[in-house]
């Protein structure tokens, strides 16, 4: 019996030892895992580049010993999205949104919703004219699948309705602070018509692909932006890399973490 047998994402792939390489998927039975492919760098293996990121394939995994990372078994491409990599502003976006999804993410913790978002955002990049729009709604749906859902209908600090009035969205206190309390407040707050409001909300309710067609231009765009940025900043602690790290190809320092992927 495998260990686990599913749809995956390859949020991340780094050279391990001689010949291997060290995966991070996001999968959609058992959530990110992370598993050693033995053998992946080797000219004829049987992985070929399935195992590259952003691949969308059908992961099985065995796992060698109970205390040891799982072992890939088999891997087939299903998907490989390959316009995103004849871009480089779509490998941009492609790579962003695999670092979310990889640093906001627990191991072993399934979510059909956030697979659906990643799938749906990778596939969106293929065909869409605003990639940066892509991205914007996909962080509006991770954070939201993530347990990271910014509350934009009333104050968080007073709890009182704000209505239809321009507000501040307040990334320390997990979403909008009305007027009278920003006030009261030391932390960066900044300032988001109802327009930007709006369509944060209108992107939450809107599922993939379909949230895709939603446009934010000028000052909307802006402020969503610039709020989804420092929400994140504030979750990770890091704000996500332009052209992230994925594709670092050094040997990892620390020890192998201890994988229990579950099927
Ligand atoms: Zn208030």
């Amino acid at each position: 019996m495998p260990l686990l047998n599913s749809k995956a994402v390859i949020l991340h792939s780094q050279r391990w030892g001689e010949a291997d390489r060290i995966i991070t998927g996001f999968s959609q039975r058992a959530g990110k895992i992370r598993a050693i492919a033995y053998g992946a760098r080797k000219l004829k293996s049987r992985f070929g580049g399935v195992l590259e990121p952003f691949n969308l394939i059908q992961l099985t995994l065995f796992e060698r010993t109970p205390t040891s990372l799982a072992r890939v078994s088999q891997a087939e491409l299903l998907e490989s999205f390959s316009a995103i990599r004849e871009h480089l502003h779509l490998m941009g976006q492609a790579a962003r949104m695999a670092t979310l999804v990889k640093a906001i993410t627990a191991d072993h913790d399934p979510n059909e919703a956030l697979f659906q978002a990643l799938v749906g955002g990778l596939r969106a990049l293929t065909t869409t004219p605003d990639p940066q729009g892509v991205m914007l709604v996909f962080q509006i749906h991770v954070l939201d699948h993530a347990g990271f859902r910014p509350e934009m209908g009333s104050c968080t600090t007073c709890g009182s309705s704000l209505g239809t009035a321009r507000g501040w969205f307040a990334p320390w206190s997990g979403g909008m602070i009305c007027a009278q309390c920003r006030h009261t407040q030391s932390g960066p707050c900044l300032s988001m018509a109802p327009g930007s409001i709006a369509f944060v909300n209108q992107a939450k309710r809107l599922p993939f692909p379909v949230v895709t067609r939603l446009r934010a231009t000028g000052q909307v765009r802006r402020e969503v932006e610039e709020a989804l940025d420092a929400f994140i900043r504030t979750i990770l602690g890091t704000p996500l890399p332009e052209i992230a790290s994925w594709a670092a190809e050094d040997e990892p320092r620390y020890a192998l973490p201890v994988s229990s992927a579950r099927s």
